[in-house]
């Protein structure tokens, strides 16, 4: 068996063998104090927070969320899978809300049309499962990550393992549905050729909210 040769598995038995240690030596252990040292570091009235978090379920959620938060001068952070490197997802350091998009989460696959529509909460791991589920012989070209969400994935580019052969996510994208800032839903055509192009690479949230995707399927081998 190899787990007990694995690193995790030493560090795993380090720690062990360190706990059994301190606790060998009837000295008090210091919980409290570290309990009470984790949100100091973790978070303080500094830390810019949103003046709600919005679980959008429908589209109108989406809309009315824009409307509002335009009306009263609030920013919205739009958060899909929550991956976002430098925090604009979840941060700003003006008023805002966070607009958080898990609950759209359907990947739709359509095998005769080698297509799918995928929400944006949807992970690229369940946008794998599910084109995998009905097709052995169809994949999308996107990351590597399974926990990264569709909406800032594909909004950014999207590279991954299929990338020399088909390119990025965004080269095999078709369409899409997005909420502008007037809290219409558009979609490619609606929306012109022009925000279509923008919204595959600029980020998605400099022009509203992704609500959908629809995805060209390529062609894998079975195996
Ligand atoms: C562990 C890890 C592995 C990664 N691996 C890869 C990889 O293999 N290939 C690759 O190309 N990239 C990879 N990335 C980068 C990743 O693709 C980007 O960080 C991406 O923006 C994350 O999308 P998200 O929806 O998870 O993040 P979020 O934090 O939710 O969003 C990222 C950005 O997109 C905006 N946004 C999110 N949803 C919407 C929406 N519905 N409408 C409009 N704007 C929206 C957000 O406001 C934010 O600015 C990786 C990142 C991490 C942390």
């Amino acid at each position: 068996m190899k787990f007990p040769n694995s690193p995790l598995a030493l560090l795993i038995l380090s720690i062990l063998s360190s706990l059994s240690v301190s606790w060998a030596t009837s000295e008090p252990v210091p919980i409290n104090g570290f309990l009470q040292c984790l949100p100091k570091q973790f978070s303080s009235p500094a830390t810019p927070k949103p003046l709600a978090i919005v679980a959008a379920k429908q589209e109108s959620h989406v809309q009315a969320t824009i409307v509002c938060a335009k009306q009263h001068g609030l920013q919205i952070r739009i958060r899909s899978g929550g991956h976002d490197y430098e925090g604009l997802s979840y941060v700003s350091h003006v008023p805002f809300v966070v607009l958080d998009m898990f609950h759209f989460q359907s990947v739709d696959v359509n095998v005769k049309d080698e297509s799918a529509w995928v929400e944006s909460g949807a992970t690229l791991g369940e946008t794998y499962y599910k084109i995998a589920e009905k097709t052995k012989v169809h994949g999308f070209p996107a990351g590597v990550c399974p926990t990264v969400g569709a909406g800032g994935h594909f909004s950014g580019g999207g590279y991954g393992n299929m990338m020399r052969k088909y390119g990025l996510s965004i080269d095999n994208i078709v369409d899409a549905k997005l909420v502008d800032a007037n809290g219409r839903i558009l979609d490619r055509k609606s929306m012109g050729e022009e925000i279509f192009w923008a919204l595959r690479g600029g980020g998605g949230a400099s022009f509203g909210v992704i609500l959908s995707w629809k995805l060209k399927l390529v062609r894998v081998p079975e195996k």
